[in-house]
């Protein structure tokens, strides 16, 4: 017998009792709604979108975890002001998360010894990590797990996919408007069609500027890669984001701005796009 949060006893299950698979399956038994926010391209803007989308989740009372298997480059600790947060160990031997209210974050930075240290793993390195921040952290029961990816469809997402794939697991998709992010972004869409895992849709950030001064909206970038995108590949769009101070001052600050400036048109539009998620 098993102690399986599925009720199934080992009998009743084709994986291997104590093998990785089943405890990645005994994990996610307890584990709701999944999503994975990821891009082909750097910069345009996952993390901030991963941060506030769990956050949000955990303001309407949901239990949500954070994942951030961005190894290379994490940047959820800055943007939670949890730079300093050193997991400790429950006496069932895991992890426990850093908590925010209903919120439960992990990330790498956390174990290393200083924001500037670089992780300099292989492969087979980072899937044993990302494998082990499903299995071996005391989530708890959550409706919700946002995974905030690194850009590409290399290990990172490539394992984080693969192990949460299934009905429950959707990718959010991040591109800003140009078509250079166009061409990479399109990448990540065909490997979730290769590995057969749902699109929630795309976020367009950094869409328009808004002056602060005259309020005049205006479309730096070259427009329409997430309209463009979103047509090609059937996904929906899910909404858009302008390029607006308080996101990155949110970010750097460590304080996200749907809750420090939840009464802004920004925060208001971010909403729109998580009430299509929830
Ligand atoms: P990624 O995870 O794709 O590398 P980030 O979410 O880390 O991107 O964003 C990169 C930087 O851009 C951060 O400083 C963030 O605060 C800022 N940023 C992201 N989106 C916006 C936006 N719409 N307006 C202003 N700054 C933004």
């Amino acid at each position: 017998m098993s102690n399986c949060p599925s009720g199934k006893s080992c009998d009743e299950c084709r994986l291997e009792h104590g093998s990785q698979e089943c405890k990645v399956h005994a994990a996610l038994e307890t584990i709701g709604r999944r999503y994975i926010v990821m891009s082909g391209k750097g910069g345009v803007g996952k993390s901030t979108v991963a941060v506030n989308l769990a956050l949000s989740f955990a303001l309407q009372g949901k239990k949500v975890g954070l994942l951030d298997v961005d190894i290379h480059g994490p940047s959820v600790p800055k943007m939670l002001k949890l730079e300093s947060y050193r997991p400790e160990v429950s006496g069932a031997g895991k992890m426990l998360p850093a908590e925010i209210g209903s919120l439960k974050v992990v990330s790498i930075g956390f174990l290393l010894e200083s924001p500037d240290s670089a992780v300099v793993w292989r492969g087979p390195m980072k899937i044993s990590a990302i494998n082990q921040f499903i299995t071996d952290v005391e989530w708890g029961t959550l409706d919700a797990l946002v995974v905030d990816a690194p850009p590409g469809t290399g290990d990172e997402p490539l394992t984080a996919c693969q192990l949460l794939a299934g009905e429950n697991a959707e990718a959010v998709i991040v591109t800003t408007p140009q078509q250079i992010s166009a061409t990479d972004v399109a990448k990540s869409l065909t490997f979730c069609r290769e590995l057969k895992l749902n699109v929630a849709g795309i976020v367009e950030n950094m869409s328009t500027f808004v002056c602060p001064c005259c309020g005049k909206e205006t479309a730096i970038f070259s427009s329409g890669a997430g309209e463009e995108l979103a047509e090609r590949f059937g996904v929906p769009l899910l909404g858009k984001l302008p390029i607006d101070p308080i996101i990155c001052q949110g970010g750097d600050e460590g304080t996200p701005f749907i809750r420090r400036f939840a009464a802004s048109p920004t925060a208001a539009a971010f909403a729109k796009i998580v009430e299509k998620l929830s």
